[in-house]
């Protein structure tokens, strides 16, 4: 079966007065699109009878599938399950598989456990249960005239658990029959409108069957290509054929043909060269080091970060000298050569990489423009050095800054810097 839609009705009194925001319906909408599955709707209702049964029979009509998610918690403000129940037709019965789990939760949490939760084993005889690994209310799936209409909670993890565990690879096995599969090519160096003028004319010649989506963020853009056909082989060879005429018409801005973020890709490469890497970071606070130690296997390539907010500190543990500060300022070129160069030594690694800004407004360096970023990077021949003006708040200015400079010490290795 091709082409079958998909409404999302999320269902909680505290999305319609804005106190949460509603994240479900965004994640299940992408990652339904990653499979070719076309949403036709996303409706948010309140914890009112009426307008749920008006919002299913509605979207029951419009749709080949229903997700829902919300309401299904134990306490009287969440109706879905008692409902759907009503509208569905059957019982209430309590789910042995269910109850055992529910039980094994309040043992673990140590809680005692109420004639309330019994209730959360409950589930209308009619549905198929969807277990819930991650939590206590369990998802339930309905059939009614060829129509799916699936149920789940509100608690966005467990959502994506039980939509990753049961409700994904059941659309899979039921209603995709063709290969749906992904070529990616990370950029950087180029924003979206002059990457789709080089590639334009390989652009209007890729088939129907093949779509190119420009996903950007900070300091990076990524190209994925998105191809569907009932022969996976064939499209593997198709698919790739493309990413390789786009990568080659691109080639001078090409990061990698692996849809990893930077601090993977940096961190192969340190791998690769046999390099090691410090960081002396004054205004990402640490944030560099962060994400580098989110890769397995980090301790291989990365040695340290000296967090050096203050100028004493930039002086004491890295060695920049107090007349550069007192000349140039904090944040300036001459200091981040002193600082990435000081990284390096004091660190041990063979790469050093320094960063110092002014994120946003205060903080005593208010002759420099808020948002001006240095960064640095060096091994023991040379220093390459940029400067940044970002305009964002400080929160995302912080993240640019991590991100370019994790893209500036991968350029430096790759020789491209
Ligand atoms: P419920 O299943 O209605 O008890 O929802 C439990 C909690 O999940 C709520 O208090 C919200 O914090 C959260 N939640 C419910 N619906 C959504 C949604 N659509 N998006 C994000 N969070 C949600
Ligand atoms: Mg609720």
């Amino acid at each position: 079966m091709a082409n079958i839609q998909v409404s999302i009705i999320t269902i909680g009194d505290e999305l319609l007065i804005g106190q949460t925001v509603d994240t479900n319906s965004a994640w299940m909408a992408q990652r339904l699109n990653d499979l070719g599955i076309e949403i036709k709707r996303i409706v948010s209702v309140g914890d009112i009878a009426k307008d749920i049964k008006n919002a299913l029979d509605e979207e029951i009509a419009a749709a080949d599938i229903v997700l829902l998610t919300g309401g299904l918690g134990p306490t009287a403000d969440d109706i879905t399950k008692p409902l759907l129940c009503k509208y569905f037709g059957g019982d209430m019965v309590v789910n042995e598989e269910v109850l055992n789990h529910v039980k094994h939760i309040f043992e673990v949490r140590k809680r005692p456990f109420l004639d309330r939760n019994l209730k959360q084993a409950e589930v209308p005889d009619t549905c198929q249960v969807l277990f819930n690994k991650l939590g206590t209310a369990p998802g339930m799936l309905f059939e009614r005239n060829g129509k799916v209409i699936i149920s789940l909670p509100g608690v966005p993890f467990e959502m994506m658990g039980i939509m990753e565990d049961e409700v994904i690879p059941y659309l899979q096995q039921n209603f995709i029959s063709d290969a749906l599969l992904h070529r990616s090519i990370v950029t950087a160096g180029e924003g979206e409108s002059f990457i789709a003028e080089r590639i334009a004319d390989l652009e209007t010649t890729l088939p129907l069957h093949v779509r190119l989506a420009y996903l950007p963020s900070a300091g990076i853009v990524r190209l994925r290509l998105t191809g569907r056909g009932a022969d996976k082989q064939r499209l593997v060879k198709e698919l790739e054929m493309y990413q390789d005429q786009i990568s080659n018409r691109l080639e001078n801005i090409v990061v990698s043909l692996h849809d990893l973020p930077l601090e993977h890709i940096l961190g192969r490469t340190l791998l690769e060269k046999q390099k090691t890497i410090g960081f002396a970071e004054s205004c990402t606070g640490g944030y560099i080091a962060h994400h580098i130690t989110q890769v397995m296997g980090s301790a291989n390539y990365f040695q340290g970060s000296v967090v050096c907010y203050q100028n004493e500190i930039k002086e004491s543990l890295l060695g920049v000298k107090k007349e550069t500060l007192d000349k140039h300022g904090a944040v300036s070129e001459q200091t981040v050569i002193e600082m990435a160069n000081g990284a390096r030594r004091s660190l041990k690694a063979d790469i050093g990489l320094g960063v110092t800004g002014l994120l946003s407004p205060g903080g005593g360096e208010d002759h420099v423009p808020v948002g001006t970023v240095w960064i640095g990077v060096a091994d023991e021949n040379r220093t390459v050095t940029k400067e940044f003006r970002f305009h964002y708040d400080r929160p995302r200015n912080k993240d640019m800054a991590t991100q370019i400079g994790m893209l500036m010490a991968w350029k430096f290795l790759e020789d491209k810097l």
